[in-house]
């Protein structure tokens, strides 16, 4: 079996290097991408059941980061856009790679393996329009898709023309402290399409962590009249620069 290198080398450009990831995805059979196991899909069994929800006791109620006290936690209480963010599991084991699978080896089918836990989260927060967070035409064109975008193509949603539109392109948020994230992302998303007064809307992404890029994404969808914006996302992750009460170290 080739790998994702080779199969990427014989492709150069973006639109063949598209086709081959299709390709590929089509004729080699899925894999667990925890454990590697080939049975059920792209999330075994065994798998399944190490994914820990990101939700319930232990976890904060408005940004499903694991928290222990009351009201808000730290790392949600900067957000004055963002109303709030769900997500199925915490970015950890099966979870982290799925996302990273679908992300970084660019597995796109799994997105169809992720789409049906943020399916349920949108239908329990009565959200009726859902955007994708939106990446650089330039990171499209290199991962060959937006993976929020291949999600959402899984959801029977209606899709509003338009949308957001990276309008700056940043520097990845990896290894950025919060700081310096809400600096990075400051001012880089557009919003093309219809006013959306009053409208409860959905951001979607694979995974959140600071929620820095997701409170600039509502910024601007409140400017067109959004009257709330919670993203959802497959997979939360814990902010990198806060002492969690729990973690030992302070
Ligand atoms: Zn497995
Ligand atoms: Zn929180």
């Amino acid at each position: 079996m080739p790998s994702d290198r080779q199969v990427l080398a014989a492709a150069r450009s973006s639109g063949l290097r598209r086709a081959a990831l299709a390709v590929r995805d089509v004729l080699y059979p899925p894999r667990c991408a925890a454990c590697g196991r080939f049975e059920q899909g792209f999330l075994c069994e065994r798998c399944h059941e190490l994914l820990i929800p990101a939700s319930g006791p232990g976890t904060c109620g408005n940004c499903s980061a694991p928290w222990d006290g009351a009201d808000f936690c730290p790392a949600c209480m900067h957000w004055d856009a963002l109303d709030g963010a769900r997500a199925a599991y915490r970015h950890e084991g099966p979870a982290r790679a799925l996302v990273h699978a679908l992300k970084y080896r660019r597995v796109r089918a799994i997105a169809q393996t992720l789409a049906p836990d943020i399916g349920g989260l949108l239908a329990a927060e009565q959200l009726t329009v859902a955007f994708p967070v939106p990446l650089h035409r330039r990171r499209v064109r290199s991962r060959g898709f937006n993976q929020a975008e291949a999600i959402l193509d899984h959801l029977a949603l209606e899709r509003p023309a338009g949308g957001l539109l990276r309008s700056r392109r940043t520097r990845s948020q990896v290894g950025l402290d919060l700081a310096a994230r809400r600096g990075n992302v400051a001012g880089a998303f557009d919003y093309r399409g219809e006013r959306l007064d009053g409208a409860r809307v959905a951001l979607i992404d694979d995974v959140l962590t600071t929620g820095a890029t997701a409170n600039e994404c509502a910024r601007v969808l409140k400017d067109f009249g959004a009257s709330h914006v919670v993203a959802i996302t497959f997979a939360r992750a814990n902010p990198p620069d806060r002492a969690w009460p729990t973690g030992g170290d302070g």
